[in-house]
């Protein structure tokens, strides 16, 4: 039977590691335990909110409501030809679904690799990395709503996935809860190593005709080498998203910056890389309070042991400000607010 658990610490459910209380929470390990829940905050009228791994939550205060712990486990595999349909319950590590897949011989998942947290947030976001997208390998989803008890199917164009968003981002936030996720892989590889990143690891790994294993190792290597582990300093990735920006404005700054690096989009507009655009301010290696700025990735902010998320949430905005003020370009957050 589910436990309902009061007033539990939530900082430690996150990897920015700032305290806050949840007022109610509950681990849900099954549908039922899910349903339960749900039954329990619509009960006491509570709001819902949905907690994977915690590495894209900022904790500003103590959350009101119920908090749902996802530890939904489950893989069932079905191989068809050369494809390979993998089903993941929602609260199943994506590391260790990543490894697990690479270690099959299954292909698609590999420059994945080493993103934290859970199956059911990939979507929410569209995860990607060094060139690959969840989208792209991902077959269907299947949804718990929260007020109907209703669990729906959802296509790839359900979900309408963009850069680093879907609809469980925008519409449906805090109303769903992603319950098992299915992905397609392929027993004949189509690798994506076009990152340059990628590229320079396997020519110091001595690879000429990289295998699947070895893009994911490639991966691992440069993410350890490159990204601040949460382990050891308080982070959520990347704070902000790359803006997008019109042809036209991207060509007046580049201008009068032409170092900036840009990168034109298939529809005409242009991504430009926010971590350039904070280091160009100033803002590397900058604190703010026990809160500050990775003095390698500009782009992610850190908690460097102590830090309150309204601390973290103050430096964020005054970064967005100087931004606007010195490029004309608004930052928008990549990392959920609670
Ligand atoms: C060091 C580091 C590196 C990172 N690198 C990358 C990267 O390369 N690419 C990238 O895209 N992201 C990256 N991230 C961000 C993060 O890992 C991803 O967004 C990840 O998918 C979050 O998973 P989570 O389970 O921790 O989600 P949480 O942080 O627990 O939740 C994030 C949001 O999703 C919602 N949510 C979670 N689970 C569900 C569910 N089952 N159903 C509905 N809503 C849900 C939550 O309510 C919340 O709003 C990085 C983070 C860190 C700390």
């Amino acid at each position: 039977m589910l436990t309902i658990q009061h007033n539990i610490d939530l900082g430690e459910h996150t990897t920015f590691g700032c305290p806050a209380r949840a007022e109610h929470a509950a681990v849900v390990t099954n549908i039922q335990d899910l349903q339960e829940a749900v039954a329990y905050a619509r009960d006491k009228g509570l709001a819902i909110r949905v907690l994977g791994g915690g590495s894209n939550v900022l904790l500003t205060g103590n959350v009101a409501g119920l908090v749902i712990i996802n530890q939904i486990y489950q893989r069932a595999e079905c191989v068809d030809g050369h494809d390979v349909h993998i089903r993941f319950g929602s609260g199943e590590n994506w590391h260790d679904a990543v490894t697990w897949t690479v270690s099959q011989g299954w292909s698609g998942m590999e420059n994945l690799a080493l993103i934290p947290g859970t199956v059911g947030a990939a979507p929410m976001q569209n995860i990607g990395a060094y060139g690959v997208e969840q989208a792209s390998i991902f077959e269907e989803l299947e949804a718990f709503h929260f007020e109907s008890g209703e669990i729906r199917k959802y296509t790839a164009v359900e979900c309408d996935f963009g850069y680093r968003v879907s609809v469980f981002k925008r519409e449906l936030r805090d109303k769903v809860m992603i319950t098992s996720v299915t992905y397609r892989l392929s027993l004949d590889p189509k690798l994506v190593t076009s990152y340059r990143d990628v590229q320079e690891e396997l020519a110091a790994m001595s690879i000429t005709t990289p295998r699947t294993l070895d893009i994911y190792n490639a991966v691992v290597s440069v993410r350890t080498r490159k990204l601040p582990d949460p382990r050891v300093i308080g982070n959520a990735g990347s704070f902000f998203m790359n803006p997008v920006i019109t042809a036209e404005q991207a060509s007046e700054l580049l201008e009068k910056y032409p170092t900036m690096p840009n990168y034109p989009q298939s529809d005409g507009t242009v991504k430009v890389a926010a971590g350039w655009l904070i280091e160009q301010c100033g803002w590397k290696g900058a604190r703010n309070g026990a809160s500050g700025v990775h003095d390698r990735q500009a782009l992610v902010l850190v908690n460097h042991g102590g830090a309150v998320g309204s601390e973290v949430l103050e430096l964020a905005e005054k970064i967005q400000r100087s931004v606007a003020d010195t490029f004309g370009i608004t930052l928008v957050r990549e990392v959920n607010v609670w």
